[in-house]
């Protein structure tokens, strides 16, 4: 069958070759894969700066944003012939530690856990894959195409449950939320802020283009000036950009007892213009919380189906604005500036 695999640390190495079919260790849930969306983590594979081959192999199957369709259940009681599938990414670490122990693999103490199509383990750009029946999740068959936006989907899950467990730690009536970025993230956490009943606003560089478009669809407010220039304080901030200067600026002018929830990954850029300590004297004057969060486990993959099935299905489909044949993969890749989320099909829908 066919695979799209890369040398993990080796920048230009991705191609699409043919491999031998899943093997059985992988899961007793044999998938056939429809669609697998592209992000900047697979970007940053194929430019050789992050990934992990498996044990013993020198290439790795990319992908961990999957959509498939059961071909053979197994033994398995929950899934049929014919479910739409999407697969988790990550397994705990081997020790195990004690978040891993407990099915908070996302929360991994040690650093051994594995990351389909990242870390260790064999991802779903191919023909076909396996997976164990307990980390197959079904969604709901009017998604089609859409459960491809899944795994982005439990992402935003996660960093939103945990901003929000921060905030209850006083009281705290939350109204508005600043989600800085319009990438796939940013306008998904946009979504569920929308569908938790906040007052939405997004800021981006963007100033026209399907990204603010899609946040006007929401019903939510777009800004492309800078978070110094917003004439409010929100209560709290998905960050989705990872930009040092949008992060100081986010924490200096977020509302009193306000969170902000860090999700971006960034790598350097300028000196910060605010000193560190002036941003941290913003937090403790005002009770503020920054988090990071990363990663998803089992408990917001089934929260974030759940906000897929409930979501306006026009609205979402406005985020894939781009399908690539598995020949094309390197398309993809090279998404441009006014891309939402490109994924490469495998097979129709
Ligand atoms: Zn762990």
């Amino acid at each position: 069958m066919k695979a799209i695999t890369v040398e993990p640390k080796k920048a230009g190495s991705a191609q699409l070759e043919n491999v031998s079919e899943p093997d059985l260790h992988y899961g007793s849930v044999l998938v056939e894969a429809i669609a697998v969306g592209v992000c900047g983590t697979d970007v940053e594979i194929t430019q050789g700066k992050y990934g992990w081959a498996p044990p013993g192999a020198t290439r790795l199957v990319l992908g961990h944003e999957s959509l498939g369709r059961v071909i053979d259940p197994g033994p398995s009681n929950g899934l049929k012939k014919g479910d739409l599938v999407v697969g988790i990414v990550r397994r705990p670490d081997p020790v195990p530690c004690p978040n891993c122990a407990v099915g908070e693999w996302d929360m991994c103490r040690n650093g051994q856990y594995t990351e389909r199509g990242i870390k260790q383990v064999h991802g779903f750009m191919s023909e076909r894959w396996r997976i164990e029946p307990e980390y197959a999740m079904k969604i709901d068959p009017t998604l089609g195409i859409l459960g491809v936006l899944m795994e982005p989907t439990t992402v935003v899950t996660k960093a939103w449950e945990h901003a929000l467990a921060v905030g209850r730690r006083a009281f705290w009536e939350p109204r508005t939320v600043l989600v800085t970025g319009s990438g796939p993230i940013g306008l998904l956490a946009a979504l569920l802020g929308v569908q938790q009943g906040l007052e939405v606003h997004v800021l981006a560089r963007t100033q026209s283009g399907p990204k603010p478009e899609a946040v006007r669809a929401l019903g939510a407010t777009y800004h492309s000036g800078r978070v110094a220039d917003l004439g409010f304080a929100p209560d709290i901030v998905m960050e989705c950009t990872g930009v040092g200067e949008v992060i100081s600026e986010a924490i200096s002018r977020i509302a009193a007892s306000g969170v902000v929830c860090l999700t971006g990954v960034g790598h350097g850029g300028p000196l910060p213009t605010i000193p560190m300590a002036d941003v941290a004297s913003c937090a403790v004057l005002k009770n503020n919380v920054v988090i990071g969060s990363v990663n998803a486990n089992k408990r917001h993959w089934y929260k974030a189906a759940e906000a897929l099935a409930r979501a306006d299905r026009a609205w979402l489909a406005r985020l894939i604005t781009g399908r690539e044949r598995p020949e094309d993969f390197a398309k993809a890749l090279g998404r441009g500036a006014q891309q939402i989320k490109v994924v490469i099909q495998f097979a129709d829908i």
